[in-house]
């Protein structure tokens, strides 16, 4: 049965393209055949559990239950500006200059809405987070990719200075990166803040993996000079306290920027999360102990899962940060990144993603795949197992 009788698509050019995200196409994939999920990025444990106590008890005790404050409680503003005030020496005013938003997702979607004209262009590097593609073409910009190339995957100043002309808007930054690993320096950093005020530039920068930066210090942009008044911070609670599912995202910025991202941001989803804010609020100021573990974990997890591909054969890119490590097929004898993952779950029982898909230059990545280390370390022997069968 036809249901529009119309010539055209019923999709809007802008979004033209953007299908279903790779994430949830190889995580359905996963269910679908029993595979190991090393594809979208979640733990497979749950975060702390008093943590989670604490989300219970705000639900029992009707806080949060009603639509809370539309810059989010006051009791997570201010645990969000104490965990900057302890992590990092910055200061941001909980009242006028922190937004609470669902998931980092809706922070960078409400910051492109917000600051974002039709035909601006927006710096981003690639290989790029899906959202971000997704979000700038919403807001009607031109994505302009700059290219993490392998092995190192640092940024490469010069391509990005070439990358500005006068209709450039922002750079949207994401360190540390996924799906790369890479942790922007304090070099690579200091120049592009540079950039970014000589040519008078907004920054939108996701750090949600800001505690997930191993053997490098996270540094964010917003601290050097000249950023304070053009830099928009987003983060999470889903990465760093491994409750992806909460969807606990905010925005730290000047008040101007943020009621600019609040004027988007509110009609989106108004507000979320009720509960789960106030449980945030309680897992930010989890002692140092928490911080140390989590990133101990994950490089134990990291190396395992490093030592266990490069032993199988695939050419590895060890991550600074992230939960995630690039690989080269070639080095098996594959050359295309999607094909292999289209078939990994049969051939293998284990789903990766392929990072082509995040590159307006494909080409420089066809043989790229991604692999999750958020998993336990018998989930990802049990994998690297499975992935021996490649050989
Ligand atoms: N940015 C990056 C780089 C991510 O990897 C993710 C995925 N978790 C997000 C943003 C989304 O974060 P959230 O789940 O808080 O919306
Ligand atoms: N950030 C997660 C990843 O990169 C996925 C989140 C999502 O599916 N949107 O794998």
């Amino acid at each position: 049965m036809g249901l529009v009788n119309q010539e055209r698509p019923l999709l809007n050019r802008r979004l033209e393209g953007l299908g279903t995200t790779i994430f949830a196409e190889m995580s359905a994939r996963a269910v679908a055949t029993g595979s190991i999920n090393l594809g979208q990025g979640f733990p497979d444990r749950d975060g702390p559990a008093e943590v989670a106590q604490a989300a219970a008890d705000a639900i029992l005790a009707g806080r949060g239950n009603q639509y809370p404050p539309g810059p989010g409680v006051p009791e997570l503003r201010q645990a969000i500006a104490a965990h900057d005030q302890r992590f990092y020496g910055q200061s941001f005013d909980p009242d006028t200059e922190i937004l609470v938003t669902a998931g980092a997702t809706e922070a960078i979607a409400a910051a492109m809405l917000a600051l974002v004209e039709p035909g601006d262009e927006v710096i981003a590097f690639e290989p790029y987070y899906d959202s971000y593609a997704a979000n700038i073409a919403m807001a009607g910009g031109v994505r302009v990719p700059v290219t993490l190339r392998a092995p190192g995957f640092r940024p490469d100043i010069n391509e990005l200075k070439k990358a500005i002309t006068t209709k450039t808007r922002l750079i949207l930054l994401n360190s540390p990166h996924n799906p790369t690993g890479t942790v922007f320096d304090r070099d690579e950093l200091a120049a592009i803040a540079k950039l970014a005020v000589e040519h008078d530039l907004l920054v939108v920068t996701d750090e949600v993996y800001e505690h997930l930066a191993f053997d490098v210090e996270h540094v964010p942009i917003v601290q050097f000079p000249g950023m304070r008044e053009r830099t928009v911070s987003a983060s999470s609670a889903g990465k760093t306290f491994a409750f992806t599912g909460w969807k606990v995202g905010w925005v730290k910025a000047t008040p101007e920027l943020v009621t600019a991202v609040k004027t988007a941001k509110q009609f989106l989803t108004f507000v979320s999360s009720g509960p789960f804010q106030y449980a945030v609020a309680q897992a930010l100021a989890l002692p140092d102990a928490y911080y140390a573990k989590l990133k101990d974990d994950l490089i134990a997890q990291r190396d395992l899962l490093c030592a266990g591909l490069d032993e199988i054969g695939f050419t590895v890119y060890p991550p600074q940060g992230t939960y995630f490590v690039t690989a080269d097929i070639r080095s098996l004898g594959y050359s295309d990144g999607v094909e292999f993952c289209r078939q990994l779950p049969d051939r293998a029982g284990v789903v990766a993603i392929p990072t082509a898909i995040f590159y307006d230059h494909p080409e420089r990545a066809r043989s790229h795949v991604r692999f999750a280390f958020c998993k336990q370390p018998d989930v990802l022997t049990a994998a690297l197992k499975r992935l021996g069968q490649l050989a």
